[in-house]
């Protein structure tokens, strides 16, 4: 059952095309990440999704809704899903658990103050004024926010800028936890190593169209690319990029009789495969571009 589904989304600012044509499906219970450069129409599409923005042209059902309703069918919506934005909004004189409190008077079906503020790690600031608290201890009251609804889809917008490593792995689990409840979770992430240990899927996006959707594993053909094969022997450093790196070490092993010092077998990480998608659609859109005359 698809929870997002968009055809053709289409969204220009003064003739500039941030969205240029997308198509997009998220089923129940998946975590999608859109990966893209600065400006590649991310934000753009998540809230148009998000029923923040209109759009020009395309068909957009977001649990079963056209975000860009109004009246009692965009309050029906708004109930239904949850938002942690970029931007955090200003309450700084009312403590976190009176701005939880708050929120979940919003929503008809919420999850218990005390609950979410515990699942965020913000319990023992639960008294403390927002104004008092750290970049990263905003940012997880914002995550709070954005889950105190009890949303069945989740929009996650860069959600762990500022955190510690300690505190983006706690918000990894916690959002696989709404995942493994059944919450749909569309996130945007610039943190590739983010995008590989939730999602289930990726698209990534270029300047306002999708390059490719893909499980992380899976993308830019990683799992069938060449592997890195790289060992030391004597102090000095080899690599080879083969096809078949069990060949590969056999072969080593046989010459050095033994163990292979220092040995690494790897594929290209998502990072690498990323820069290199984004890279190759940038160097096609420049050849385009000189090959028209533009
Ligand atoms: P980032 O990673 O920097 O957040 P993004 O992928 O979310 O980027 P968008 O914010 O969707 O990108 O912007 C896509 C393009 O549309 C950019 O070129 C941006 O300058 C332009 N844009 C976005 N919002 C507006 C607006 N309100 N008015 C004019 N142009 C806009």
């Amino acid at each position: 059952m698809s929870v997002i589904d968009v055809k053709d989304l289409r969204k220009s600012y003064n003739g500039l095309a941030a969205v240029d044509g997308i198509d997009l499906t998220i089923s129940q219970g998946e975590i999608f990440a859109l990966l893209g450069p600065n400006g590649a129409g991310k934000t753009t599409t998540v809230e148009i999704l998000e029923g923040f923005r209109s759009r020009d042209s395309g068909n957009v059902t977001v649990l079963g809704f056209d975000p860009q309703a109004t009246g009692i069918d965009a309050r029906r919506f708004r109930d239904r899903i949850g938002i942690v934005l970029q931007s955090t909004s200003d309450a700084g004189d009312l403590t976190v658990a009176e701005t939880v409190h708050h929120f979940q008077s919003y929503y008809s079906n919420p999850r218990m103050a005390e609950e979410v503020i515990a699942a965020v790690g913000l319990t023992e600031k639960s008294n403390s004024l927002i104004r008092v608290l750290s970049g990263g201890q905003r940012r997880r009251l914002d995550v709070a926010l954005g889950i105190v609804g009890n949303p069945e889809l989740l929009f996650l917008d860069e959600p762990t800028t500022g955190f510690d490593p300690e505190a983006r792995r706690a918000f990894w689990e916690l959002v696989k936890d709404l995942r493994n409840t059944g919450t749909t979770i569309l996130l945007t992430t610039h943190y590739l190593d983010e995008a590989e240990a939730l999602a289930d899927r990726v698209g990534v996006i270029n300047r306002g169209k999708i390059v490719e959707i893909a499980a992380p594993s899976e993308l830019g053909g990683r799992d069938t690319s060449m592997a890195y094969v790289r060992w030391v022997v004597d102090g000095v450093s080899y690599e080879e990029r083969t096809n078949s790196p069990t060949a590969v070490i056999r072969r080593i092993s046989a010459d050095i009789k033994g163990e292979i010092p220092q040995l690494i077998v790897s594929r290209p990480s998502l990072e690498e495969i990323y820069l290199e998608m984004i890279g190759h659609a940038e160097s096609t859109e420049i050849l385009t571009k000189e090959v028209s005359g533009a």
